[in-house]
């Protein structure tokens, strides 16, 4: 044990970029150092994920997602979703992850970026596992796609939330979790009324490691160390605690992708 009472779980970091490839022990031994008790990987396509899944076997603290991102939908062969199926078996897989759509960037077209998410979607009830879900200028088309599988038993986090609150309510009143990055930290945010506005139950913290970089170290790399600042800036917007926002981000990450589940139990 740290002698850190604050303990976080850092949901999204993308700890296999390039970024890291230099000094990757250093950062997760800083971000332990931190009060960063688990962290979780999220893909952006199956090669990422074996590159995570290579950390994930060395570190018991890191977790994984495996999905397609939308900016590499448009590479997918038609059979791609059987693959998943296959990948989401591994005992370190949490959750279907980074999935979603991005009509800001052009890498791919809308449709084919919703049919994938179609799938993958499809994936994550089978599996019985929540979705990491990446929002770009489709507020509309993403949450109307994931309606239609909301059968009652689908869970999520939308990742680096952005819009506004009348949106976060939407999502809440469909069933998932809002979290935030250093995003919140920037000087020209506009998220504040947002971020106060999400219930204790469905709030949760990332870093998006090596990007979205808080305040005051915007323009460097990312890592999940600063996890830490982004919860100041969490308690200060919202009137509580920092002790408290560590307590409640865990709580809920531990909650929604079952972190503590007996290792010997796995789906399979
Ligand atoms: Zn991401």
């Amino acid at each position: 044990m740290s002698i850190h009472c604050d303990n976080y779980i850092d949901t999204h970091c993308h700890l296999y970029w390039e970024d890291f490839h230099d000094d990757l022990s250093r950062v997760i031994d800083r971000a332990r150092a931190a009060g960063v008790t688990r962290m979780i990987i999220p893909a952006t396509d199956v090669a990422s994920f074996r590159q995570a899944s290579a950390i994930a076997a060395r570190h018991a603290d890191v977790y994984l997602a495996v999905g397609i991102h939308p900016h590499e939908a448009g590479k997918m062969p038609y059979d791609f979703a059987d693959e998943l199926r296959q990948l989401a078996r591994h005992a370190k897989v949490v959750a279907i992850g980074e999935i979603g759509l991005d009509y800001y960037y052009d890498f791919c077209t809308p449709a084919e970026q919703q049919r994938v998410l179609h799938e993958q979607l499809s994936i994550a009830r089978e599996h019985g596992l929540p979705v990491i879900l990446h929002n770009r200028e489709s507020d509309d088309d993403l949450l109307a796609i994931v309606r239609e599988h909301q059968d009652g038993s689908l869970k999520g986090q939308f990742h680096c939330f952005s819009s506004d609150t009348r949106y976060a309510q939407a999502v809440l009143d469909a069933g998932f979790h809002i979290s935030f990055t250093g995003n919140v930290t920037f000087k020209k945010s506009t998220l504040d009324p947002v971020l106060s506005y999400v219930p204790d139950d469905r709030l949760l913290i990332e870093t998006d490691a090596p990007f979205m970089t808080p305040v005051p170290y915007r323009g460097k790399r990312n890592e999940p160390a600063f996890l830490p600042m982004i919860a100041r800036r969490f308690a200060a917007t919202r009137h509580q605690s920092v002790s408290y926002i560590s307590r409640i981000t865990t709580r809920n990450a531990v909650a929604l992708y079952q972190l503590e589940r007996n290792p010997s139990n796995e789906r399979n």
